[in-house]
């Protein structure tokens, strides 16, 4: 049995030189992907166990040691402190729909069994993709009339055409249109200007969202109705919950392609937002959380992977299988790095001033 730590006993574990001080087992593990996902195949993910459980550090290759240190913060907490209470025990995930040709959407969101909520990424070519966007949204429309949908652009519009796509957007019912413009000034101008004009259409911020600060920034400028947040960039669950009620804005988790680790903690952030007023109005309930992930790999580290049934993961710690962890063990060269990247930030999260910056 694990002893549950506080946030501050959290803070003193960094007080130790090497974090294998603190982390008596640690292993570094290569996923496959099922398709190639944000331009890799293989998922690398360095797993880190403390005195509560298992946690994730899996910051992208190309992140420097500042940004990437962010997300060792979250697995020092995940692996030291058991996470707040969860207000209910499974979380309901979206279905997402590729920029794939309008004749397969159907059978794509086939796939994803009994979710009820589907998330369609569009402008891949920004608005050059609007025709075959609408296609996709009514081929989805009519092979899954009664589930919600929501369109993510991951920033991809010029501010100029993000209006003209919104408009053609507005004769669907949607939840919201993610990150139609990447700049979070762009992003509270195109809300602005489509209030104005009456559209109806929420807007959300995922990219707008990389640390603790965004989400404020995007509540100060009216930027967005809904934040996405994932656990690792925002430091923790802890710091993500106080993060979401700091802000005020209904949040919908994410993940960053975690391993079930790392979903685990998702899951445990979701569980723990309360349904507000403005939630229940967007959703119609807990919102459908983007932690149906673990589908694009080939395998998982856990023998009980953290894996959607009838459109929802269940909350609770996930744990690395022995058998899994050294079946899908990184090479050693890769060990080495992510070893060296730990040390590193380790280090800058030891000097660094304050590890856990509170905006005003
Ligand atoms: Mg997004």
């Amino acid at each position: 049995m694990t002893r549950a730590h506080s946030p501050t006993e959290v803070h003193a574990a960094l007080e130790a030189a090497d974090p294998r001080e603190v982390f008596p087992e640690i292993a570094v593990v290569s996923l496959p992907m099922v398709t190639r996902f944000r331009g890799i195949t293989v998922r690398e993910a360095m797993l880190l166990r403390g005195p509560a459980g298992w946690a994730e550090f899996s910051p992208f290759i190309e992140y420097d040691t500042a940004e990437a240190a962010r997300w060792l913060l979250a697995a020092v907490e995940f692996a030291w402190a058991e996470p707040p209470e969860p207000l209910r025990p499974r979380v309901p995930v979206n279905g997402t729909i590729p920029a794939c040709p309008p004749g397969q959407v159907a059978e794509v969101a086939a796939r994803y069994g009994d979710v009820s909520t589907f998330k369609i990424k569009i402008a891949e070519q920004g608005a050059a993709s609007l025709a075959e966007d609408l296609r996709r949204i009514e081929a989805l429309r009519r092979a899954r009339p009664d589930a919600a949908v929501r369109l993510d652009a991951n920033g991809r519009y010029a501010p100029e055409e993000a209006m003209r796509a919104l408009q053609a957007f507005s004769r669907f019912e949607l939840q919201y249109v993610e990150q139609p413009v990447a700049a979070v000034e762009d992003l509270a101008r195109i809300r602005e200007a489509a209030d104005a004009a009456g559209l109806g259409i929420r807007i959300a911020a995922d990219e707008s969202i990389r640390k603790a600060e965004d989400p404020y920034r995007v509540a100060e400028l009216g930027a967005a109705d809904v934040i996405v947040v994932k656990v690792q960039p925002l430091g923790g669950v802890i710091r993500a919950r106080e993060v979401v009620t700091g802000c005020g804005l209904p949040a919908v988790v994410s993940s960053a392609l975690d391993t079930s680790v790392g979903l685990s903690a998702g899951a445990a952030l979701a569980a723990a937002l309360p349904v507000t007023d403005r939630v229940a109005e967007i959703f119609g309930g807990a919102p459908a959380c983007g932690l149906g992930t673990s589908a694009l790999f080939a395998a998982d580290i856990s023998a009980a992977p953290v894996r959607a049934e009838h459109g929802s993961v269940p909350v609770g710690r996930a744990a690395p299988d022995p058998a899994q962890l050294s079946r899908l063990r990184a090479a050693p060269s890769r060990v080495r790095w992510w070893m060296h990247r730990l040390q590193q930030c380790w280090k800058h999260l030891r000097t660094e001033s304050s590890p856990r910056p509170r905006p005003e």
